[in-house]
């Protein structure tokens, strides 16, 4: 198989071209490198019906074959880490390392979760009847993805879907539409045809599947700005839906914490993958009492990294990954800097191609400034000082958002306690971004509902189904 040439999408189980193409940019020069189809409203009708003709029988394929093929799917990607790897770098921004990561986290996710059972539940067993409750699959899902973890967050969706029985259209951003296309290719020769359709397209794409008539459940990861539009075009078809929003995480950090230890492991929890995490630590609280020799390990640490193209060895941090991003970025570092808030690291980008932004820390700014209260979604965190925990988790409980936030502390029943009081789906201590194949993951508020992950993730993709049957 070809991985840097030949984008096609996949419908049915065939390779489809697209009357027009879009160009997809490497972000690390800002030049075009490949050519991605630009899905037809009628190519798009084509995959949903393949996925529609598929579903009555893959939903009645035993579970275990079911999950022998995702398995499948799952070795597939993870044997084409490698040139993967590359692509994903291209056209995402990300070094090679990560790219890794991702292409292998994708396959492990979609591994652990064939473990999971679909559970039938017995509400009732009398004389006179049985009241037993199935799970039983939706149909066509719809699963739309992000550009700042392309392959991770489509496994989230895929594995999931097929393993409840449900056939899938995928559609990657199109920012980042060809590791995922490969994607689509690989699962050609290990799903049957029309279980999995990849399309790839424009902004009006989206739209599209949202308010089709032949598709059940929308999965949607994305910003929340996005997640109410897609909910306002699948209201006329009353479609199942998860989102999974947008994130203004909140790190609290308390004094009895050992800096040197913990000052990279806060940089890594706000800077990895350029900041551009939903779960990023976008505001890093922290205790007064610690508060200049913290922000002076983290200044410290942060101009040891090594910022670049993610195809060169030894990046650390690559670009961020489209136009449109980079100059909102950079607009929340230029509030900043007219607003005359201190900077611990100035954020000027370098001239030259490619999407960079330097690494940028902004000093103690107010909390009502745009920086302290919108979704930065890349290499800029502020520093906020506190002094009282009920104010600070007042602080960290503002606002529409309530996708993570973290607590640091030497004493873990101490933090504990905080992280209870935060209005978030998931609270991390002394650690964040790790997600569980097999714990619900999902937003509190504006940041979404429904969950991915875990037996409740696998429940989303179905409908219960009670039998009452007399004795
Ligand atoms: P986005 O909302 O702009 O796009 C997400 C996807 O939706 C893309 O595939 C896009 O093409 C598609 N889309 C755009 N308009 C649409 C419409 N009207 N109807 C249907 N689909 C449409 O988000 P983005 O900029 O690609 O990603 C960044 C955002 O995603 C951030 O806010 C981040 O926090 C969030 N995110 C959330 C999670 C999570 O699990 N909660 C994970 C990763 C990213």
């Amino acid at each position: 198989m070809e991985f840097f040439a030949d984008y096609t999408m996949t419908t049915g189980g065939a390779a489809v071209s697209a009357p027009s193409t879009f160009d997809v940019v490497n972000p690390a020069n800002a030049q075009v490198f490949a050519a991605a189809p630009d899905c037809s409203p009628e190519q798009l009708d084509l995959a949903v019906q393949a996925a529609r003709d598929a579903f009555p029988a893959w939903a009645a394929v035993p579970l275990d074959e079911r999950r022998d093929r995702v398995r499948g799917l799952a070795r597939a990607i993870m044997e084409a880490a490698e040139p993967l790897k590359r692509l994903l770098t291209m056209e995402q921004g990300k070094p090679h390392a990560d790219a890794e990561g991702e292409v292998m986290g994708a396959g492990l996710m979609m591994q652990a979760y064939t473990g999971l059972d679909l559970p039938t539940a017995v509400a009732e067993d009398t004389a006179e009847h049985r009241v037993e409750t199935h799970r039983v699959p939706l149909g066509v899902v719809a699963a739309i993805v992000p550009w700042n973890y392309p392959l991770i967050l489509a496994a989230f969706k895929l594995g999931p879907a097929l393993l409840a029985g449900n056939t899938v259209v995928l559609k990657p951003s199109p920012y980042t539409p060809l590791s995922t296309l490969k994607i689509g290719e690989l699962a050609r020769s290990i799903l049957p045809p029309g279980v999995l359709n990849v399309v790839s397209g424009g902004d009006a794409l989206g739209p599209w599947m949202t308010a089709h008539p032949g598709i059940d459940k929308v999965s949607f990861t994305g910003s929340a700005a996005t997640g109410k539009r897609v909910m306002a075009g699948a209201a006329g078809t009353l479609k199942r839906m998860t989102l999974e929003l947008g994130g203004n995480d909140a790190a609290i950090v308390l004094p009895d914490i050992d800096i040197e230890t913990v000052a990279p492991q806060l940089f890594w929890s706000a800077f990895a993958n350029n900041g551009q995490i939903c779960i990023a630590t976008k505001r890093l609280y922290v205790h007064e009492d610690i508060y200049e020799p913290l922000a002076a390990a983290i200044a410290r640490y942060a101009r040891t990294v090594k910022v670049g193209d993610g195809a060169l060895q030894g990046t650390q941090i690559g670009p961020i990954n489209n136009r449109a991003q980079f100059d909102r970025v950079r607009d929340l570092i230029a509030d900043a800097r007219d607003n005359g808030f201190k900077f611990l690291l100035d954020g000027r980008s370098p001239d030259g191609p490619g999407y960079f932004v330097p690494i940028t820390l902004i000093d103690d700014p107010p909390e009502d400034s745009r920086i302290v209260q919108e979704e930065q979604f890349g290499p800029v965190l502020p520093l906020l000082r506190f002094r009282d925990v009920d104010d600070v988790v007042a602080r960290a409980n503002r606002g529409e958002n309530g996708l993570a936030g973290s607590v640091w502390s030497a004493d873990t029943e101490k933090a504990t306690a905080i992280a209870r009081r935060l209005a978030t789906g998931t609270v991390f201590i002394n650690k964040v971004q790790y997600l569980s194949p097999l714990a619900p993951f999902g937003g509190h508020k504006q940041s979404g509902f429904g969950v991915e992950n875990g037996v409740e993730g696998l429940l989303g993709y179905t409908n219960a189904q009670t039998f009452v049957t007399a004795k």
